[in-house]
């Protein structure tokens, strides 16, 4: 399992207020659902390319489970569906290399 960074928990929280639709859980029927704190590997047995060692696009699939916190019925998300393997953001420059015009700088 990997555990998630601040950038993946604010695009998980995204993903959750665009994309959660789920009413009460269809177990125990309450409303008491959370992410996991990481992201987890769904590996595939069998096939021509499976297990750890598979190459793109096949070989593990990443999820974040979403749990009900009442029976612990889970839900998996796709890791790089809902953008959460996205690529890191771009640093911002070097301070040098910022120009401010005269009598504004910080
Ligand atoms: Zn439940």
């Amino acid at each position: 399992m990997l555990n998630m960074d601040a950038l993946q928990n604010k695009r998980l929280a995204e993903w959750i207020r665009t994309k959660w639709k789920h009413g009460p859980c269809p177990v125990c029927q309450e409303n008491n659902f959370g992410p996991g704190a990481d992201i987890a590997f769904l590996i595939p047995v069998q096939g021509s390319d499976s297990g750890m060692q598979a190459t793109p696009p096949r070989g593990p699939y990443l999820f974040v489970p979403i749990l009900c916190g009442n029976c612990g019925y889970s839900m998996l998300i796709n890791a790089n569906l809902a953008g959460l393997m996205g690529p890191p953001p771009i640093p911002p420059p070097p301070e040098g290399n910022i120009y401010y015009p005269p009598g504004t700088e910080p």
